[in-house]
Order: structure tokens, then C-alpha cells, then sequence
């Protein structure tokens, strides 16, 4: 087993913050994990780290509201950013999820990346496109999963990957893309090699 597994597979909960005042301390390297609600975003990172419910899915009341912080060793960290899209939200807290997410994007130091999660048979949504192109402006590099990849065929999954790839959103550097499933634990070795690339684990 490669070293990086068994680092992402060591995660804990450090926190959950509902403000740019309750995040940990900014030291060492991030990867943050983001997406619509019910893309797959949860199942993703519990996949990575091999654990069955670190971070929690959107059907937790409470818990979607929050940024949750998690551990992988020394300053290196997970980040699960609350699910954007959420059906039962009012204006006022998609307002509230913007500014704080934004906020965390602009001004968090040991951010490396974000792994933004897609369902492979919706890509690209409006949200989507937007916050690529937040990352693009803040020059963050970016890593698309097209997740739940195991409800089409094969051929119809790599049709879906190389439409994706031809998106306008995806024609300029500093963005990846790969097929997933957190049903059938397709694609984590390439997710494992990207975390590992970003945070130096192993
Ligand atoms: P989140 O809201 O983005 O965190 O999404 P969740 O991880 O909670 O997943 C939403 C729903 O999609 C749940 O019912 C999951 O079981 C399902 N799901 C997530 N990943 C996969 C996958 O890779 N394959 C399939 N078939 N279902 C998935």
C-alpha cells in the first residue's frame, strides 16, 4: 500500500466552522472538497479516506451548513465545504454559503487545491461553472471528479469524459478531470496520486 493511503485513510474531525473566525489555524496544506448537493461529495470523501462516515451526507440537518476541517497528520488537512445548490435553502443563507465559501477560497494560505465533485450524468452546472471560474481567478488549481460514474456503461463513461474534457470551462490550465465511483472505488488511485501531489503525503 502506497504512503498516501495510508495518511488519507488516517483522517479525523478536527472541526466544523460556521465562520471565517472559527477556522483552524492556517499553517501547512489543504485540498478542499466541493459540489452540489447530492453530486457525490460526501461518498467521495469518505471513499478517499476509507471510512465509511467522516464526512456526513447532505441528508444531516446542520452539519451542511458547516466548513469541516479534517486531519490527515501534521498540518495536513481535508476540507469538506458545504454543498452549494441545496434545494431548501433560502436566499439569505445562499448568500450566507457564498460569502464564506468565497471567503475561504480568497483567503485561506495553505489551500492547494480543490476537488470539485460533478455527477458524471449532470456536469457542468450553472454553480459548477461559476466556481471554476472563481478558482481560475484566484489561480487555484483545480481536480474534477465525475463521480457516480458505475450508473452508465463504459463506453457511455468515457464518452462522458471526453465531452467533459472539450467543456469551455475546462479549456485552460490548472484543471484535471477523471471518471469516479464511490460505489465500485473506481478512480481512487488517481484521486489518491492528486491529494498526495498537493498535501506531500508520504
Ligand atoms: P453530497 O450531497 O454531494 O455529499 O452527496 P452524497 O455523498 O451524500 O451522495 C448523494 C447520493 O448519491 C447518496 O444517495 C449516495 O449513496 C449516492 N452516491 C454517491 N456516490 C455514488 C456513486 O459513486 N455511485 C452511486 N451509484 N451512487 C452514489
Amino acid at each position: 500500500m502506497r504512503a498516501v493511503t495510508t495518511k488519507v485513510t488516517q483522517a479525523r474531525f478536527l472541526t466544523g466552522a460556521r465562520s471565517f473566525a472559527q477556522f483552524p489555524c492556517d499553517r501547512g496544506s489543504e485540498v478542499a472538497f466541493a459540489g452540489r448537493s447530492n453530486a457525490g461529495k460526501s461518498s467521495a470523501l469518505n471513499t478517499a479516506a476509507g471510512q465509511r462516515s467522516l464526512a456526513r451526507t447532505s441528508k444531516t440537518p446542520g452539519r451542511t451548513r458547516e466548513i469541516n476541517f479534517f486531519e490527515l497528520a501534521e498540518s495536513r488537512r481535508l476540507v469538506d465545504l458545504p454543498g452549494y445548490g441545496y434545494a431548501r435553502v433560502s436566499e439569505v443563507e445562499r448568500r450566507r454559503w457564498a460569502h464564506m465559501v468565497e471567503r475561504y477560497l480568497e483567503g485561506r494560505q495553505s489551500l492547494q487545491g480543490v476537488v470539485l465533485v460533478m455527477d458524471v450524468r449532470h456536469p457542468f452546472t450553472d454553480f459548477d461553472q461559476r466556481f471554476i471560474e472563481w478558482c481560475r481567478r484566484l489561480h487555484l488549481p483545480g481536480h474534477i471528479l465525475l463521480t457516480k460514474a458505475d450508473k452508465l456503461s463504459n463506453s457511455r463513461a468515457q464518452a462522458a469524459l471526453l465531452a467533459a474534457r472539450k467543456h469551455p470551462a475546462m479549456q485552460h490550465d490548472g484543471f484535471t478531470i477523471q471518471l469516479f465511483s464511490a460505489q465500485k472505488r473506481l478512480g481512487v488511485q488517481e484521486l489518491h496520486a492528486r491529494l498526495d501531489d498537493w498535501l506531500q503525503l508520504g
